[in-house]
């Protein structure tokens, strides 16, 4: 019987970093709840990940590998994974925070009637309960909840949990047979442009703002992310000027990161900013003026003009990777 259960995705044959990231907590929580570590997979290429699942701890893979399952839809997944839980009776259940892991952890925890914590970033098994830690009013303070019900229902910041590998050998591949239903159809899936980073997976981020002057500039910042191997990021200025997509979007109306490295070029820092990358782990900030608010949280504080700073900064990464 699985102590814990991840909700594992994977992309291109290999999981997902968020997934990964689940697994590893996950794996310290199954040692201390009791029972193992299991992973779900859906999807034809599920059993595929078997022997990657074993890697970070997962002792078996319950593999939904129904074409039906290829596409995500909330109602399909909901059920398959309900049917799983309902098999396997694991004390926690945990997603990755990706889009799918923040839409289908609230659904199964209604379907359940059990509690779930979202976007946390500390996680222990105490007296026979989870406790998570997640942060409130934008980042200014943290909550600490016990998570209540079975099973107890959590979706894990992304970067706050460190993907790491234990000795195990590939997970026992358990076929889920269970199909699930949808009302929605897929009609159309688009690509994001090739060789992007995507925002939630990234280590590195570079992100540009309204000091970029107008859409076009927003090249500078695509040049320095490819340079340096990061995902494009962005304040909300500039998408509601049209310039990016909202997909970039960093903040409170749009996404929350934490790479390891963040770095912000004519951004001011308004609250709703900070409110998605303050967590980062070192922050960068490029801003002509001293007195800019994102300067009072960065790690690197560069008062000068993006318009030199950028393309130089570009030109020292590629330098330095031709080494
Ligand atoms: C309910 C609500 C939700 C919101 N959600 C979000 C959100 O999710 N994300 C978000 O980002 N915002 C959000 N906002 C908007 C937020 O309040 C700010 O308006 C926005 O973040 C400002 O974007 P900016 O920093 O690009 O622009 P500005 O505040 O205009 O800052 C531009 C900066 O560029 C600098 N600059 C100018 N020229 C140069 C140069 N040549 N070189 C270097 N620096 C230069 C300036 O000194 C300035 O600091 C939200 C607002 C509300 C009310």
């Amino acid at each position: 019987m699985p102590g814990v259960l991840v909700f594992c995705e994977v992309s291109e044959g290999r999981l997902k970093k968020a997934s990964r990231e689940a697994l590893s907590i996950g794996r310290k929580l199954a040692e201390k709840a009791g029972g193992d570590l299991a992973a779900f997979v859906a999807g034809s290429g599920a059993a595929g990940v078997a022997a990657e699942c074993g890697k970070y701890g997962a002792k078996k893979l319950y593999a939904g590998a129904h074409g039906s399952l290829d596409n995500y839809t909330t109602e399909a997944y909901a059920t398959v994974l309900q049917q799983v839980v309902k098999d396997s009776s694991p004390s926690i259940l945990l997603f990755g925070g990706t889009s799918n892991g923040r839409d289908l952890a609230p659904r199964l925890a209604a379907r359940l009637n059990v509690g779930v914590a979202s976007d946390v970033d500390r996680l222990e098994w105490n007296d026979g309960k989870l406790r998570a830690r997640r942060p409130v009013y934008s980042g200014k303070a943290f909550a600490t909840v016990d998570v209540t019900g079975a099973p107890a229902i959590a979706t894990c910041r992304p970067n706050a949990f460190p993907a790491e590998e234990s000795a195990g050998g590939a997970a026992e591949i358990v076929n889920v047979t269970a199909q699930g239903e949808s009302r929605a159809r897929v009609i159309e899936t688009k690509i994001s442009e090739a060789g992007e980073v995507s925002l939630a997976e990234a280590d590195i981020i570079v992100s540009g703002g309204r000091g970029l002057k107008e859409g076009s500039n927003f090249s500078l910042i695509r040049d320095l992310a490819h340079a340096i191997g990061g995902a494009v990021g962005a304040s909300r200025a500039i998408v509601d000027a049209g310039w990016v997509d909202h997909q970039y979007q960093v903040g409170q109306t749009g996404r929350v990161v934490s790479p390891n490295l963040y770095i912000a070029a004519g951004v001011s820092g308004a609250i709703q900013h900070l409110a998605g990358m303050s967590s980062s782990k070192h922050i960068v900030a490029i801003n002509k003026d001293a007195e800019a608010p994102i300067f009072r949280i960065a790690d690197l504080a560069v008062v000068g003009d993006l318009f030199q700073i950028l393309p130089a900064l570009t030109e020292e990464v590629k330098k330095a990777k031709a080494h």
